[in-house]
C-alpha cells in the first residue's frame, strides 16, 4: 500500500515497485539495497557556439547496475529531462535486460533540449559534444556503456555517435558497437527501427495464446477485432499501431498526440495519420474523424486495450480510476505511477509491465551489438545453403511424384516461401519472437504458480530481480 497519497516521482515509483517484488523475495537486506541502488550518475554542462554566442546544454549518463557489461540503455533529448528520471529509467533498463537475458546492466543517458529548437546541423555539433564529454570517461565505449535511441532521438543521431566515438577511437575494431539503433549503412541492423512496437505486437500475440490470462482481463478471443487506443505515435507507438492493424485485425479506436487526440469507431488508418502528422506537425485538421482537443481524457475512453506509448507519468492517482481499459500494456517506460498502478490492480485491471512490453528494442540491440563485434551479417553464411538443402527436398518430391504417377504439386507461394532462406530480418523477428515468448512464460509462470503474486509487474520484477541477485551472488557479493 502507498503511505499517502501523493504522487511519487517516477524513481520512487520504480523503488515502490521494485519494494513490492523484494518483499516476497528472500534477499539479504543488503544485497536488496545493492540492486535497487542507482550506481553513478554522471551530469555534464558543455558549451556549444551556436548562431554566435555559446549555449550551455545539460546531459546525464546513469549507470543503475554493472552486474553485467557493458551496460545498456538509450538517451533521451527533451526538454525537461532530469536526473531523477534518468536514473528511474536506467533501473528499469536493468529489470528489462534480465527480463529478456539480454547480458547487460542498465543505463541510460539524456539530454536537457528541445529538440525542434535547432536545426539539423546544430543537433549533430551538439550530439559530437556531448559524445565526446561520454566517450572520454567510457560512458561510451562498445565494451562499458552502449547507448541507443529514446525519445527525441533516432538512427540520424546515433550515426553522429558512432561517428563520433570512431574518430575518438580509430584504431578500436570495434567501435560501431559503441551504440546500437544506427542506420543500416552505418552499421545498423535490420528491423532495429520497428523492433519496440514490433515486440509489443509479439507481446500481445504471446498474450492473447493463454486464455486463461486474457479471461483475467475480462477479454475473450485473438486480438482480431480489439479496439486499442494509441497514446504518442512516434517510433514506439506508430510501429506497435501499425502492425496491431495491419497483421492482427485490431481496431486503432483512438490515437492520442501532444495536441490532441483522434477517435473513430471503425479504426484509424494509422499510416494516413503518421504522414498527417509528419506534414502538419500534429493531428489537428485530420479529415473525417472527432478530434478531441483534451487528448489525455481520451486515456480514459471505452477501449479493450489502451496503449500508452508517449512517456512516463500519464496515468496516475488523478485518473486512474477513470481508466476503462481493462488491459494496458505499457509501451512507454513508467506510463503508469506507483499510485496509478495500485488503483488499477485493485479495479482488476491487467497489465502488461514496461520492462517486458516494450523489451524489443533492447533486444534488437543486443543483436546489433553481437551483428557488430562478429564483424558479419546474420545469415550471410547459412542462407544459401538453407536454400540449396531446401531445393534439393522439393526436388526430390517433384521426382517421386512423377516416377509414381502420383500428380502432386506443390504451389507456387508454398515453393517460394519454403525456399527462401532466412535473411537478416526474418532473423532478427524471429530471435525477437522467441525473446518475448520465453520472456512472458517466465513472467506467467510466477504470476500463476505462486498465491501471493497477483499481477505481471511484481511477476516481472520476481524474475529480474532473482536473475541480477544471482549474478551478483555468482561474484561474490
Ligand atoms: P518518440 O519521440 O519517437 O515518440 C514519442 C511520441 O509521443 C511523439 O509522437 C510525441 O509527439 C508523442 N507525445 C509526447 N508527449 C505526448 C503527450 N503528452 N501526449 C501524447 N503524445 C505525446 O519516442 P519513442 O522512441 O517512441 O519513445 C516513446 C516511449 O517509449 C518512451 O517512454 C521511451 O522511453 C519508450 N521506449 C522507446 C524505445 C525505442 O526503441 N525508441 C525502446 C523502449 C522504450
Amino acid at each position: 500500500m502507498l503511505q499517502s497519497k501523493v504522487e511519487p516521482s517516477f524513481r520512487e515509483s520504480v523503488d515502490i515497485m521494485f519494494n513490492r517484488a523484494v518483499a516476497l523475495m528472500d534477499l539479504s537486506p543488503g544485497l536488496e539495497e545493492k540492486i535497487r541502488v542507482c550506481n553513478a550518475t554522471y551530469t555534464v554542462r558543455f558549451g556549444v557556439r551556436l548562431r554566435g554566442a555559446i549555449h550551455t546544454f545539460t546531459g546525464y549518463r546513469s549507470v543503475h547496475s554493472e552486474h553485467m557489461e557493458p551496460v545498456k540503455g538509450g538517451i533521451r533529448y527533451a526538454p525537461n529531462v532530469h536526473q531523477d528520471e534518468v536514473e528511474a529509467l536506467a533501473a528499469l533498463m536493468t529489470y528489462k535486460c534480465a527480463l529478456v537475458e539480454a547480458p547487460f546492466g542498465g543505463s541510460k543517458g539524456g539530454l536537457r533540449i528541445n529538440p525542434r529548437d535547432w536545426e539539423e546541423h546544430e543537433l549533430e555539433q551538439i550530439t559530437r559534444r556531448f559524445t565526446y564529454e561520454l566517450a572520454k570517461r567510457d560512458l561510451i565505449h562498445p565494451s562499458q556503456n552502449v547507448p541507443a535511441p529514446d525519445m527525441g532521438t533516432g538512427e540520424r543521431e546515433m550515426a553522429w555517435i558512432a561517428d563520433q566515438y570512431r574518430r575518438m577511437n580509430t584504431t578500436d575494431i570495434n567501435a560501431a558497437a559503441c551504440v546500437t539503433g544506427k542506420p543500416l549503412n552505418a552499421g545498423g541492423i535490420h528491423g532495429r527501427v520497428e523492433a519496440t512496437g514490433r515486440g509489443v505486437q509479439y507481446a500481445l500475440r504471446e498474450f492473447f495464446r493463454h486464455p486463461e490470462d486474457v479471461a483475467a482481463a475480462k477479454l475473450s478471443g485473438t486480438l482480431e477485432g480489439k479496439r486499442v487506443i494509441v497514446q504518442g505515435l512516434g517510433n514506439v507507438g506508430y510501429h506497435a499501431a501499425k502492425f496491431l492493424s495491419e497483421e492482427d485485425g485490431c481496431k486503432i479506436i483512438g490515437i492520442i498526440e501532444r495536441d490532441g487526440a483522434l477517435l473513430s469507431k471503425d479504426g484509424l488508418d494509422v499510416e494516413a495519420v503518421a504522414q498527417w502528422i509528419k506534414k502538419h506537425g500534429g493531428v489537428t485538421g485530420y479529415p473525417h474523424v472527432t478530434h478531441k482537443a483534451d487528448g489525455a481524457r481520451v486515456l480514459e475512453a471505452e477501449c479493450d486495450i489502451l496503449i500508452p506509448a508517449a512517456m512516463e507519468g500519464v496515468i496516475h492517482l488523478g485518473n486512474a480510476a477513470n481508466i476503462k481499459a481493462p488491459l494496458i500494456i505499457e509501451a512507454a517506460n513508467g506510463p503508469i505511477t506507483a499510485g496509478g498502478d495500485e488503483i488499477l490492480r485493485e479495479k482488476g485491471c491487467v497489465i502488461i509491465p514496461d520492462m517486458y512490453a516494450n523489451a524489443g528494442g533492447v533486444t534488437v540491440s543486443y543483436f546489433e551489438w553481437v551483428k557488430n563485434l562478429s564483424h558479419i551479417r546474420f545469415g550471410r553464411m547459412q542462407r544459401r545453403a538453407e536454400e540449396s538443402r531446401t531445393q534439393m527436398l522439393v526436388d526430390e518430391l517433384e521426382r517421386l511424384s512423377s516416377d509414381k504417377g502420383l500428380g502432386w504439386t506443390l504451389s507456387p507461394t508454398f515453393k517460394s516461401d519454403y525456399l527462401r532462406g532466412a535473411g537478416e530480418l526474418e532473423l532478427v523477428r524471429s530471435g525477437l519472437d522467441d525473446t518475448m515468448r520465453t520472456a512472458y512464460q517466465s513472467m506467467r509462470e510466477v504470476w500463476h504458480s505462486r498465491g501471493d503474486v497477483h499481477d505481471l509487474r511484481t511477476a516481472a520484477y520476481i524474475v529480474s530481480i532473482s536473475r541480477v541477485a544471482a549474478s551478483y551472488r555468482a561474484k561474490g557479493l
